[in-house]
């Protein structure tokens, strides 16, 4: 959600691909039928749209069917994040003796009698100090790389995205993974990496076994019906958010096609004729465009 952010403002051509990524380049392809935690999540719906939500299964069905190349300006976001966990989960490893780094988590069931995978990964889980023999407490540790505009403000302003991803893991890990007479799951913590300065942030929650269930069970149910939206390749409902402005696909998505190559195209010209017929006004001149082209750009790609 954050790739439209520009970590240096210049005007140098970004070089990320010339040092940054080796030959030949492997591309991690999304495939129908397995489902990455992170790109499904939970319905967060009922939020004010001010309010940190996603993911949206449209955007998410947009990177399975035809997905769009970062820009050059932004292509090396997601590596960085790569980096800075990897570092964290090693120098936390060094610090904490009973603690395993990037814990896979997979589920294999059935969609009308079709196998699909649920796929994530553990950060950190780590067993914390306990005053009862034979009974590990385990708490979960999840990284998030952030930029200004995303990092948190305080402990109040969690991102349930977050949250409800941290609480699938830990609930998968608790149920499928664990023997309960010695293990038992206590905290929660989504920990925030500003990417411009590593400055550290915790968010922490307790381990809730009713409200992990409840989160489970509507990403299961997210799976089942991206899925078959997916299959059929009809477009999934919209679910609009805080981050609709970062979005790769807005254009598609307001314009309710599937295909980058069907998102209407029009001049500058028709953007500014159009925004004089629905207004009234006349489009003032911003730069290289106008008025007219802020209010519809979403919708339309401009032919330059
Ligand atoms: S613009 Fe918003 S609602 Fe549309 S696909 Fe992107 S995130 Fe979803």
């Amino acid at each position: 959600m954050e790739s439209g952010y520009l970590l240096v403002n210049s005007l140098l051509k970004n070089q990320y691909k010339k040092y940054w990524i080796e030959d030949p380049v492997e591309h991690h392809k999304n495939i129908i039928g397995e489902y990455h935690v992170s790109s499904i999540g939970c319905n967060n719906q009922h939020l004010p749209p001010n309010k940190h939500a996603g993911p949206c299964l449209r955007q998410t069905f947009y990177v399975y069917v035809d997905p769009m190349e970062n820009t050059n300006q932004t292509e090396g976001n997601f590596h960085i994040g790569r980096i800075l966990h990897a570092e964290a989960q090693r120098i936390y490893r060094l610090n904490h003796d009973a603690s395993i780094a990037e814990y896979p988590l997979g589920r294999k069931f059935f969609i009308d009698d079709e196998p699909v995978i649920m796929l994530g990964s553990m950060d950190i889980t780590n067993e914390s100090f306990s005053d009862k023999p034979y009974i590990n407490y385990i708490d979960i540790v999840d990284f998030k790389t952030a930029s200004d505009w995303t990092f948190p403000k305080d402990r109040d302003d969690k991102s349930p995205t977050h949250f409800n991803q941290v609480q699938i893991y830990a609930y998968i890990y608790d149920q499928y993974n664990l023997n309960h007479k010695y293990n038992i799951i206590r905290n929660l913590h989504v920990v925030y990496l500003a990417k411009h300065n590593l400055y550290t942030g915790i968010q922490p929650i307790k381990y809730d076994w009713t409200n992990a269930i409840y989160k489970y069970t509507n990403f299961i149910n997210r799976i089942k019906y991206l899925h078959k939206q997916l299959k059929l390749r009809e477009l999934p409902k919209a679910e609009p958010n805080k981050w609709c402005k970062f979005c790769d696909y807005r254009q598609r998505c307001y314009a309710d096609v599937i295909e980058e190559k069907d998102v209407p195209v029009i001049t500058i010209k028709e953007v500014e004729d159009l925004y004089m017929r629905e207004t009234g006004k006349s489009p003032k001149w911003r730069g290289n465009y106008t008025k007219g082209f802020e209010t519809y750009k979403y919708r339309f790609k401009v032919k330059t």
